[in-house]
């Protein structure tokens, strides 16, 4: 990727923007290493980073952001206008939206995963409650002309869309607490509430792992954290 960006544009990597901490967005931050200006990331991707980095002992693979925003971040590159937002723990506690003003691209990270069961990673402060919150907070402040850039997606073609898209996912998280809330509220075990194998009502997402997302709703419904 480097050798590729290097013959499009032949100036240095002003900046390296993480939009959370997850391997399969940082851990290739290492080859920038002398190459990018400054690594920029909300300050709870930087600290679960480090958290991860110090439990696998892979400090020494690690390149941390040296600039790092809580609410939001600004900085103009080149022709380019480029702002950062954080509403609140979703995935995790530290996810940053990145809008591309000027191009109106907003990258969403894993905040999006378009059609497919998301990770909700708990021992990094998720909250789907709030992750619901997030979804609106993005709905209410891109424009509907805006280009959304997802983390993931079933249909690996899918990693862009819409508003609709935003939507969809709302609605199966949506579904998922008030799924999980009735189980509980049925008296069912955690054992027999990850036994699911579809949430009712919800007819598009796909892939492995619902589990985690049965998981956390329960977590998160039976301790209120
Ligand atoms: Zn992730």
């Amino acid at each position: 990727m480097i050798d590729a960006l290097k013959k499009t544009d032949d100036k240095p990597f002003p900046l390296l923007i993480n939009t959370h901490h997850h391997g399969d967005h940082t851990s290739g931050n290492i080859a920038f290493k002398g190459l990018a200006g400054h690594v920029v990331a909300h300050e709870n991707s930087l600290k679960n980073q480090k958290a991860v980095a110090e439990k696998a002992k892979t400090e020494d693979k690690q390149l941390y952001p040296d600039i790092t925003f809580t609410d939001s971040w600004k900085q103009k590159v080149g022709g380019e206008s480029i702002r950062a937002y954080y509403f609140g723990p979703g995935h995790t506690d530290g996810d940053g939206l990145i809008h591309f003003e000027n191009a109106n691209v907003l990258h969403m990270g894993d905040l999006m995963s378009n059609r497919r069961y998301p990770n909700v990673d708990k021992s990094a402060g998720a909250s789907v409650k709030n992750w619901i919150v997030a979804l609106d907070k993005t709905l209410s402040t891109f424009d509907n002309k805006t280009i959304f850039v997802f983390g993931h997606a079933f249909d690996p073609e899918k990693i862009t869309g819409g508003k609709e898209d935003i939507k969809a996912f709302k609605d199966y998280l949506e579904k998922l607490l008030v799924f999980v809330g009735g189980e509980v509220k049925a008296g069912k075990s955690k054992e027999e509430v990850l036994k699911a194998t579809a949430i009712p009502g919800v007819t598009e997402w796909q892939g492995d792992g619902i589990i985690r997302s049965l998981q956390a709703a329960y977590d998160e419904i039976t301790t209120g954290k």
